[in-house]
């Protein structure tokens, strides 16, 4: 793989359930917008728990700042009637743009996945919904390491070609701690027919309990060298934040050497360490 584009970079934020999470959110989003990316994305809560909050966040995103916004939205515990009202209500608020997930099982992620009896099976309807509504762009979820319910990485990128042929635009990436995971990922899209973007998902890892809690939800396994360099760090948070920042510029820079066509931040709504990255890219 080549690089032929200049990267293009985007934020990911999550809506916040309290007042002083609201004004920790604003803050990264207004550090961030300075470095003009691409998007910036809101993530909608499991369970389907944030959607007046995601509608909320992006709608203002539309109306105070320069940023394009992508609306996360999942069909857990939705009906395909009230996913067509949310992603109206999103266009009608000027949100053109959508992440279209199918969402984890309400239950936890050991139990099976159940529909909601009038709702979707799949994040492949949702994307054919959200086209049909009218939908600009649609990014999908894609897995380097697998999707853990999924019977194969072959089939994964089966699923993802999939998503392409139903309308997705784009698609991000799942944590994961291996450039090789990541190019193996897009070899194996490409092999299926699967043209559209594959964004690498990347979060700087900037305290310990964040570095095991994401090793562990992500389902990606950190390489031992790299977990014990980070955890060698954690007796002083300065140290572990500015070696999740290395290890995050060094993931990212192999990336998008490799041909990566941008890099997206899982910010966790906090600004410094996504920017430290993005500048230290730059340079
Ligand atoms: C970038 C990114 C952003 C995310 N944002 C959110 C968020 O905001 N909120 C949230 O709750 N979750 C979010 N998630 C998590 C996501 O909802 C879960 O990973 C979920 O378990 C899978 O979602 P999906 O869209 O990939 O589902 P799907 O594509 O439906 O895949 C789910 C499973 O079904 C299988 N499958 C898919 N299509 C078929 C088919 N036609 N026949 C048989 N099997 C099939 C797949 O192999 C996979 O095992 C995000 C994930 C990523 C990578």
């Amino acid at each position: 793989m080549t690089q032929s584009q200049p990267a293009q970079f985007s934020f990911e934020f999550f809506p916040p359930a309290t007042n002083e999470g609201e004004i920790r959110l604003w803050d990264a989003i207004r550090e961030l917008e300075p470095l003009n990316p691409n998007f910036v994305s809101v993530t909608y809560g499991a369970g389907g728990s944030t959607r007046d909050r995601t509608l909320r966040v992006t709608e203002r995103i539309v109306n105070e700042t320069k940023l394009k916004p992508v609306a996360h939205l999942t069909c857990v515990g939705s009906s395909g009637t009230e996913l067509s009202e949310i992603i109206n209500l999103l266009l009608s608020s000027g949100v053109t743009s959508l992440m279209a997930l199918r969402g984890d099982p309400p239950g936890g992620l050991d139990k099976p996945w159940e529909p909601h009896p009038s709702g979707f099976t799949h994040a492949v309807e949702l994307v054919e919904l959200a086209r049909e509504l009218g939908m600009k762009e649609i990014g999908v979820a894609a897995f380097p390491d697998k999707h853990p319910e999924s019977s194969s990485l072959e089939f994964d990128a089966e699923v993802l070609a999939k998503k392409q042929d139903a309308g997705a635009t784009m698609a991000i990436t799942q944590l994961f701690f291996k450039p090789d995971s990541y190019f193996a990922l897009v070899d194996r899209a490409r092999a299926y027919g699967c043209t559209i973007p594959i964004i690498p998902g990347v979060m700087p890892l900037t305290d310990e309990k964040q570095i095991l809690k994401f090793a562990q939800l992500s389902g990606s396994e950190m390489p031992p060298e790299i977990l014990k360099y980070l955890k060698e760090g954690s007796t002083q948070p300065v140290e572990v934040a500015k070696r999740g920042v290395e290890v995050a510029t060094n993931l990212s820079a192999e990336l998008l050497a490799g041909g990566a066509p941008g890099i997206h931040f899982y910010t966790m709504n906090r600004s410094s360490a996504s920017r430290e990255v993005f500048m230290n890219l730059q340079s």
